[in-house]
C-alpha cells in the first residue's frame, strides 16, 4: 500500500501547477521571508536568466551566516551488510559483493588514520541494522570515535528516540536521514524490501532524533530518483517542521545526486550540474543560516566553483568502502563511485586558494556535558 504524505508536508499548494514568471522570480529574490513559493519560482524555468543573480545572492549569505569558512569532515564506512533493497545502492542485499564489518581494533586504526589527515568531525556509516552491525556494535563505534574526535555523527539505520539518546551520551552530536525522495509513490518503489519501505517510519526519524538531544540533524534527498522540484520543496517543508518544534537543535542540508553503483540504476529524473547549482543557489536563498554540504560525489571542478556559493561544509579525500582508509586493499566495494578523489591538502590548497579557509574544528567535544574528547 503507497503511503499517505502527511499533511505538514504537502508541497502541493506551491507547486499546484502555475507556471512562475520572472516576476515571481524577482519577488523571490528580493523577499524578506522566503518559504516554499518562493522555492518553488527559484528553481521554475522562469529562473534561468536569473542563474547570475542567485549565485551572487547566495554568495552574500554564504559569507555573512559563515564567513570565508568550510567546514570539513570524513565519513567512515563501518560495515556493508545490508537487508533493504534499494533499488539505487551499491549495499543492497541482492547486489553480490564481499560483505564485512569493521571489528573494533580496526575502527580504532581508520580513526587514527582519518586523524593523522587532519580531521576533527567524523561521519559513521553502516547499512540496514543487522546482527553483524546492529545497535551496540555502533554504540561501541560512536564512543571510541568520541574519544578521538570532537564531532562524532551517524548515517545509519532510522532508531527508537531511547537508542538515539544512548548514542547521544556515548557522544554522538549529529544524526544525517536522509529521506531519499518524498514522493510516496516513488518511494515505495524504489525501496523494493526491506525495514527502510516505512517511509512514515524514517520520515519521523529525524524528529525522534531531536527528542533525544542530537546537535543537528541531516536531512536531504538523492537527486535523481524524482522531480526534484518536487524534493526540494518537500525538503524546506520537512527542515521547517522539525525546526518550528526541535529549535534547539541545528539541521544540515545535503545534495547528494546518484553516482554510478553496483547494480547500474539510472537517474529517473537526471539532475546536471547547473540544476544541482541553482537548487544549491535556491536553497541557500531560503534558508540563508543553514549549513549546506557538498560530498566528493561531485567532481572537483564543480567542487571548486560551489564553495562558499552556498556550499559551507565539504567532506574531502573520502573513501566509500570499508576499510577504505586502511593501507590494504579494501576487501569492497565502494557504495558509490568518488567524483572528486584528490587529497585532503590538496582541497584545502584549492580553498585558500579561492580565499576560503578550511576549518576542521567549529565545535568543542567539552561541550558534550564535561566529557572532553583525549584530545582536547
Ligand atoms: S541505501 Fe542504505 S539502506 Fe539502502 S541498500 Fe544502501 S546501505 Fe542499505
Amino acid at each position: 500500500m503507497t503511503p499517505q504524505m502527511p499533511a505538514w508536508l504537502d508541497p502541493s499548494p506551491w507547486l499546484d501547477g502555475r507556471v512562475a514568471t520572472p516576476a515571481d522570480v524577482e519577488r523571490a529574490l528580493t523577499c524578506d521571508e522566503p518559504g516554499p513559493r518562493e522555492l518553488a519560482a527559484l528553481l521554475s524555468p522562469a529562473a534561468h536568466p536569473f542563474m547570475e543573480v542567485m549565485a551572487q545572492s547566495a554568495r552574500a549569505l554564504t559569507r555573512r551566516h559563515f564567513g570565508r569558512t568550510i567546514s570539513m569532515y570524513a565519513p567512515l564506512y563501518l560495515a556493508n551488510y545490508c537487508t533493504n533493497g534499494c533499488a539505487y545502492c551499491g549495499f543492497a542485499s541482492d547486489r553480490v559483493q564481499p560483505r564485512c564489518r569493521l571489528e573494533l581494533p580496526e575502527v580504532e586504526e581508520e580513526l587514527a588514520t582519518l586523524k593523522e589527515m587532519g580531521f576533527e568531525e567524523v561521519l559513521l556509516l553502516t547499512g540496514e541494522r543487522t546482527s553483524h552491525a546492529g545497535f551496540d556494535y555502533l554504540l561501541e563505534c560512536v564512543s571510541l570515535a568520541a574519544q578521538r574526535f570532537h564531532a562524532v555523527g551517524v548515517e545509519v539505520f532510522p532508531m527508537t528516540t531511547r537508542e538515539y539518546a544512548l548514542l547521544a551520551e556515548a557522544g554522538c552530536s549529529g544524526v544525517t536521514i536522509y529521506q531519499e525522495t518524498y514522493d510516496p509513490r516513488r518511494y515505495d518503489r524504489l525501496h523494493r524490501w526491506g525495514p527502510k519501505k516505512d517511509y512514515l517510519d524514517r520520515l519521523d526519524a529525524p524528529a525522534r532524533a531531536m527528542e533525544a538531544g542530537m546537535r543537528t540533524v541531516g536531512l536531504g534527498v538523492l537527486l535523481g530518483l524524482s522531480d526534484p522540484a518536487f524534493d526540494a520543496v518537500c525538503l524546506l517543508r520537512h527542515a521547517a517542521h522539525l525546526r518550528r518544534d526541535h529549535w534547539k537543535s541545528g539541521i544540515t542540508l545535503s545534495f547528494p545526486r546518484l553516482r554510478p553503483q553496483a547494480g547500474n540504476f539510472a537517474a529517473t529524473f537526471p539532475v546536471d550540474e547547473a540544476w544541482l547549482a541553482r537548487l544549491v543557489f535556491a536553497v541557500r536563498i531560503v534558508l540563508p543560516d543553514v549549513p549546506l554540504l557538498l560530498s566528493t560525489r561531485e567532481r572537483p571542478e564543480f567542487r571548486d566553483g560551489m564553495a562558499g556559493l552556498g556550499i559551507s561544509k565539504m567532506s574531502a579525500g573520502s573513501r566509500t568502502s570499508v576499510g577504505g582508509y586502511g593501507v590494504a586493499e579494501p576487501a569492497t566495494e565502494g557504495q558509490f563511485e568518488v567524483g572528486d578523489k584528490r587529497s585532503v591538502p590538496d582541497v584545502c590548497a584549492m580553498l585558500r586558494s579561492r580565499g576560503l579557509e578550511p576549518v576542521f574544528k567549529n565545535w568543542d567535544s567539552v561541550f558534550r556535558g564535561g566529557e572532553a574528547c583525549g584530545h582536547g
